[in-house]
Parts: C-alpha cells; sequence; structure tokens
C-alpha cells in the first residue's frame, strides 16, 4: 500500500536508499516524543521525502483498544480497523497521510507472533529467546514497514523512556540494526529532559547526561538530543550537554515549550532538526522546504478573532489525552472559522443534580463525545435534551448519538424507558442495541465494529451540507446500533435518518428536524482530521456555535480576549 499523498513522479526507492530514524526518551515520560516524530515527519515530508512513521510500544497488550483512556489516553483507529496508540493520531494529523494499523506495534504483538511460529515448531528445535528471536521479528517488521510502504525514511519511535525493563529488546534491536546497517541509514535521536532548579536559579543538564549514558551502556550512542525546556538553553549549557554527551554542539536541539503543538516543527526546524538528520543520513532534499502556509495556520490558531465556548459532556473530563483526536479537531475547526473553540469540559455525573442547566448555561453548542459504560449516561442525555429544547448547536459522536436517540425516544416520542440494552438489557424500549452478530460471548480485544465504513448521504440534510458528497466514509469503533425496529417510529416524530451504511442500512447519522444545528453520527469523524482539512462536520458545528452565540449577541467583543482554549 502506497500512501496516496506522496510524491508519485520518482520510482520506488529500493532496500538500500530506504532509511531509518529512531527516537527514544529519557528521564521522564510525556515528554512529547510523538509531537517531536510527527513534527520530522512533516518536516522531510515537506522537504519531499516519502516518509513513514512506527510507533513500538513495549507494553504486553496486544493493542492498546482494551485498555482504559486512563492508562494511555485515546485509543486511536484508522482506517484499515486498528486500534492504536494516540501517538498515530500525531503522525497522520501532522503528515496528512492515513497510516496502515500495522505502523502500531507491541511487544504483546511480537510475543504472540513468536510464539504461534513456535507452536507452528518454526523454531525447528532451537530455544527461543529474546535475542536473537524476539530482536529479529523487531527488525523484520520496522524493515518491512518502510520496504511494503515504500518509504525513503521511516520513523520509529520507541514508547516508554530509557531504562525500563520491558523497552530493552526494542533499543537492542535498534543498536543491532545500527551495526547492520550503518550510520548513514539509521540515525538515533534522544528526547531528554533539561529540567530548571528554581531554587538554584539553573538550568540541569544532569538527568540528560544519565539518560545518555544509559544509552550507551546498551550500546546505542545518540546522534542528536532534542533537550525538553521550559527556557532556551544557553550557550554554555549546550556545549557542556554536547561535552558530557558525546554528540556535536550543532546536535544539540532545544525543545522549549510552544503554545500550541503546530508550532513545535517550526521551532525544530529553526533548530536544525530536519537538516542535521539530513546531513547524518547523508541525503538531500528533493525540494526547498515552504513552511509558510503551516506558519499562516499557526498564526491562525494563536490569534483567532474571537472565540466560543463548547460544552464537553463526558465521563473522562479530568483527562485531556482521552479525547486527543476531538480536540485536536476543534483547533482545526477554529482555524477555519477564525475563532478559538474554548472546551467547557462537564462531567456528566455532574448533570445528574437538579441545578444541572448551571454547568451549561452561557455555552455555545454542546458536544457529548464517545466513551463506555454506564456512569454518567443519564446526565449526557439531559445535555442532550438541554440542547435539542433550548435549541443550542449539539453535536454527539458514537456514545453520544445513543444518548441522542435515547433522549429523542424517550421525550419526543414517548417511548418511557427507552435505553441502550448496553445500560439497561431489560429496557422496553431498547433503542440501541447489539447487532445480531455481536450477541454471544463476544471476546473483548479488537472484536467492535472498526475502522472506515461507507456512509451514503441524504441530499440537503445537514451532513450533506458538511461534506457535498453522496458517499463518505469515516471511522468506527463501537458495538452497538441505532436498533431498525424503533427507526420508523423516531423518524415519524421528526428524528431524520441523514446517513446509511449502504449495504447493511445501519443508521450512521441522524438529525432534528427544525433545529438549527443538531446532528448525531456513529462515527468518530475527529480521526481523519487534519490542521489544514478539518473534519467537515467540526468545522460546521463550529460554525453553528458562531452563528449562535451571533445571536445571542454575545460573539462580538465579549468572547474575544485571549487565553484559554485547548
Ligand atoms: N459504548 C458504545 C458502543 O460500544 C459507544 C462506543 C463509543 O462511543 N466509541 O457501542
Amino acid at each position: 500500500m502506497t500512501p496516496a499523498s506522496y510524491p508519485t513522479s520518482r520510482p520506488s526507492a529500493t532496500d538500500d536508499d530506504r532509511r531509518h530514524v529512531v527516537v527514544t526518551g529519557g528521564v521522564v515520560s510525556s515528554l512529547g516524543k510523538g509531537i517531536v516524530s510527527a513534527s520530522l515527519g512533516f518536516l522531510l515530508k515537506e522537504r519531499g521525502f516519502r516518509v513513514t512513521l512506527q510507533k513500538f510500544d513495549p507494553y504486553l497488550n496486544v493493542d492498546p483498544g482494551t485498555m482504559s483512556p486512563y492508562q494511555h489516553g485515546e485509543v486511536f483507529v484508522t482506517d484499515d480497523a486498528a486500534e492504536t496508540d494516540l501517538d498515530l493520531g500525531h503522525y497522520e494529523r501532522f503528515t496528512e497521510q492515513n497510516l496502515p494499523g500495522r505502523n502500531c506495534v507491541t511487544s504483546g504483538q511480537i510475543y504472540d507472533a513468536i510464539i504461534a511460529k513456535e507452536r507452528r515448531g518454526e523454531y525447528l528445535g532451537k530455544t527461543v529467546q529474546v535475542i536473537p528471536h524476539v530482536t529479529e521479528e523487531i527488525k523484520r517488521r520496522l524493515l518491512n514497514n518502510a520496504r511494503d510502504l515504500d518509504a525513503e525514511i521511516n520513523i520509529v519511535e520507541i514508547g516508554g523512556t530509557v531504562g525500563d525493563i520491558e523497552g530493552l529488546p526494542f533499543l537492542e534491536a535498534i543498536r543491532q540494526l545500527r551495526l547492520e546497517l550503518g550510520r548513514e541509514r539509521v540515525v538515533f535521536i534522544h528526547l531528554t529532559l533539561v529540567p530548571y532548579i528554581k531554587a538554584a536559579g539553573e538550568l540541569k543538564t544532569k538527568p540528560t547526561q544519565h539518560s545518555v549514558r544509559k544509552l550507551t551502556e546498551i550500546g546505542i550512542q545518540p546522534d542528536i538530543l532534542v533537550c525538553r525546556s521550559e527556557m532556551p538553553l544557553r550557550d554554555e549549557l549546550r556545549e557542556k550537554i554536547a561535552l558530557f554527551c558525546n554528540v556535536p554542539r550543532e546536535a544539540v536541539i532545544e525543545g522549549v515549550d510552544c503554545e500550541t503543538i503546530y508550532q513545535v516543527p517550526l521551532m525544530l526546524h529553526q533548530e536544525g532538526l530536519d537538516s542535521m538528520v539530513l546531513s547524518i543520513l547523508r541525503t538531500e532534499s528533493h525540494r526547498d522546504i515552504d513552511l509558510g502556509p503551516w506558519e499562516k495556520m499557526g498564526t491562525m490558531i494563536r490569534e483567532p478573532a474571537r472565540e466560543v465556548e463548547i460544552a464537553v459532556v463526558g465521563k473522562y473530563t479530568q483527562l485531556a489525552d482521552a479525547y486527543k483526536s476531538m480536540n485536536e479537531a476543534f483547533v482545526h475547526a477554529g482555524v477555519a472559522n477564525r475563532v478559538r473553540v474554548r472546551i467547557r469540559w462537564v462531567e456528566s455525573g455532574n448533570l445528574e443534580a437538579e441545578d444541572f442547566d448551571e454547568h451549561l448555561k452561557g455555552v455555545h453548542g454542546v458536544l457529548v463525545p464517545g466513551g463506555f459504560g454506564v456512569r454518567g449516561i443519564e446526565g449526557m442525555v439531559r445535555a442532550v435534551r438541554w440542547a435539542r429544547e433550548l435549541e443550542v448547536p449539539f453535536f454527539g459522536i458514537c456514545l453520544g448519538m445513543h444518548c441522542a436517540v435515547i433522549e429523542f425516544a424517550r421525550n419526543a416520542c414517548g417511548l418511557e424507558g427507552a435505553h441502550s440494552t448496553e445500560f439497561d438489557p431489560t429496557s422496553p424500549h431498547p433503542v440501541i442495541d447489539l447487532l445480531p452478530d455481536q450477541r454471544g460471548e463476544v471476546a473483548k480485544g479488537g472484536t467492535m465494529r472498526l475502522g472506515a465504513h461507507d456512509c451514503d448521504v441524504e441530499e440537503g440534510s445537514t451532513l450533506w451540507k458538511a461534506y457535498h458528497a453522496e458517499r463518505i466514509a469515516e471511522r468506527h469503533r463501537h458495538r452497538y446500533e441505532v436498533n431498525d425496529a424503533y427507526r420508523a417510529r423516531l423518524e415519524a416524530s421528526g428524528l431524520r435518518v441523514t446517513g446509511v451504511h449502504p449495504e447493511r442500512g445501519l443508521v450512521e447519522t441522524v438529525e432534528v428536524s427544525g433545529h438549527p444545528w443538531f446532528l448525531a453520527c456513529q462515527f468518530h469523524p475527529e480521526f481523519r482530521s487534519r490542521p489544514r482539512k478539518p473534519a467537515p462536520l467540526f468545522r460546521d458545528f463550529v460554525r453553528a456555535a458562531v452563528e449562535y452565540a451571533h445571536g445571542q449577541r454575545e460573539l462580538p467583543g465579549i468572547h474575544s480576549k485571549a487565553g484559554g482554549g485547548r
């Protein structure tokens, strides 16, 4: 599979031409390895290279699909139905290309493959060991990925932090890779933290020195250090890091905190990261880099003309990473509408109290995102009713659509006790239910309706106005669906079904007739949103919020103050 967004004028690369950039992290987690990798991917792509990005996660889960968002944040879904680490979302957004699920590899997958092979007797009597069998499998996946996607540069991010026991096989594998392919084909970037110690009034380099020493102990000498820090590194500090960590001074790249993640590529470019990578790999840009359009987009994010406020009613509102792609989709939609979208996080449980509307008052739109489990559902249903009756723009995604249908069934169709069988298996009106093929014992991992599915769009609907297409495809991750047995009753009361799956007739979107903007979809449009190509439904929902704010005379001047937003 060759991504359509590759430059097509050049012939395929040969295996000898393919290069690998390996990104590791030290000192602490959450330094932004994913953003740095994605940013480098963007810069190299802008320089005309065919780039792909791969994430290796050392945990033993086969994929993050079975993990709570509290563990690793959102589960990102690819077109080809894989449940992956949220870093794949960053890679897709920055490089503006879709990635296959195989670009997210876990130790669980590696061991799964090795054990299956062992059971088939393919190791021919050998003792199966971490070295060489696990390391060979890691290298195989890395090399195959570059070859199968015809990438000239494969950026490989190793999850976790140097020093983690479970990360060792990956580090050993990349050490061997460098030995086998040489320095001109494998470059090591190491991300570290240079903390500021208030009491001393100084930035400290020791954690970086220790982390690099840990790497060199296992035979990896990083070529480039990206030093994350709250403030710029002075020259002496760069020199000190260079000396102690055995890298040239120019290879000490400063990574200060940016106002938005979309500034990171610009900063890294200014610091010379992309040219340094190319010079180590002894290759040259295929074209001059023009960051003008990207810069313009960044300016729009930082200096919008106005602001709207959207309530996001969910149950993981304490953890922004749980809704990563949605947050980014709002940023992209904000750029398209020249506004900043400020998110008001509303814990759905709080809407179960009498004075629930206090939590919603003043917002210009309500979004109920995807989720699992019964906690907070009644609060979400209340938020839907509030938005529907007060004609506040409403957007429901996946579980949000289930809540919208439940609310409409109960309060507009008079179907008392209407519910989803996910939350009330004995509901007299199961308006949301499992598909027949999901009934019975179903294993949890990888068994949902996943990945991109087609949806036929009804002309003239809000959905149609957003996409201007008869057929669209968006990504799914769910088990429950609108129950077809109730469709006619819902429609008779004014719930329009405007999107359906072409072959199976499944309800993909619903809209409320007569409401200025009320749309709920079974799919997750946020996964395909790009900074310069926002998800059409997010774009139009934000536009509706802007119009609503105008109608309330709230927009001019009032909400144009700076700050906030995500
Ligand atoms: N819990 C619901 C289901 O499984 C919705 C899932 C979601 O919102 N992603 O169908």
